[in-house]
């Protein structure tokens, strides 16, 4: 089986949404599941979280570092959210996708727009999170506890603007049920992992099964 899923090249999975819709929640279960599942790990300017770790939920960089990266083509994609810098680092994802590895990506719309318009962009399924509800939205950003009622505010507003992008991806789920979230984006994946033109090292296989019979035949 392990041998077979290695003829696939790797896809890239956009996972986009506004801030508390649940997309990080989803990208976790997906990564704990699906050990042909590696996570894209950004860099950004902004300053960590309570809790978060350099290297593991982003890579902290500082505005020269960043902007270095820039510089040396280091970046798939770059863009500022919230007055802070955000970036793909390219080569872990070239090296993940030639090794037949899916990778997940948490960016946002101008990200999938810039990953879009890529020589990669075969590579690319992009899913869209909505929120239930608005409201609903507010009040997962409330009980996250993690920024003030200023940054809350500017992260509603930023949340309309995301939105406002949603028809520009292939899937795009209302993330009502999270288990039921769940299993549509499985499915999504199921299916974008089948499309033949992913697989195009499975001819050597296809050769073999047609001669197994005439191989039978002569022996
Ligand atoms: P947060 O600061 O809440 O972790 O992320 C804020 C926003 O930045 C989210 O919408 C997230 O998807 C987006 N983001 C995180 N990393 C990247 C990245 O590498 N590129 C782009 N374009 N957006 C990112």
């Amino acid at each position: 089986m392990k041998e077979i899923s290695n003829f696939r090249r790797g896809l890239m999975l956009v996972m986009s949404s506004p801030s508390g819709a649940g997309k990080s929640t989803l990208t976790r279960m997906l990564l704990s599941e699906d050990v042909q599942m590696k996570m894209s790990v950004s860099a950004t300017t902004r300053e960590p979280r309570p809790g978060e770790e350099d290297g593991e939920d982003y890579y902290f960089l500082s505005r020269k570092d960043f902007d270095n990266m820039i510089d040396n083509q280091g970046f798939l994609e770059h863009a500022t959210v919230f007055e802070n810098s955000y970036g793909t680092p390219r080569r872990p994802v070239e090296e993940a996708l030639e090794d037949g590895l899916d990778i997940i990506f948490d960016i946002d719309w101008q990200g999938t727009q810039q990953l879009a318009q890529s020589p990669m962009n075969a590579d690319l399924v992009t899913v869209f999170i909505l929120p239930p509800s608005v409201l609903e939205l507010e009040n997962r950003l409330r009980n996250r506890a993690q920024d003030s009622e200023e940054i809350i505010q500017k992260r509603m507003a930023e949340a309309e603007s995301e939105i406002s992008h949603w028809a520009e991806y292939d899937y795009v789920l209302v993330n009502d049920d999270l288990q039921d979230t769940y299993k549509q984006l499985r499915n999504i994946l199921h299916v974008e992992r089948a499309k033949r033109f992913r697989q195009p090292k499975l001819m050597p296989f296809v050769r073999k099964l047609m001669n197994e019979r005439k191989e039978k035949a002569e022996g």
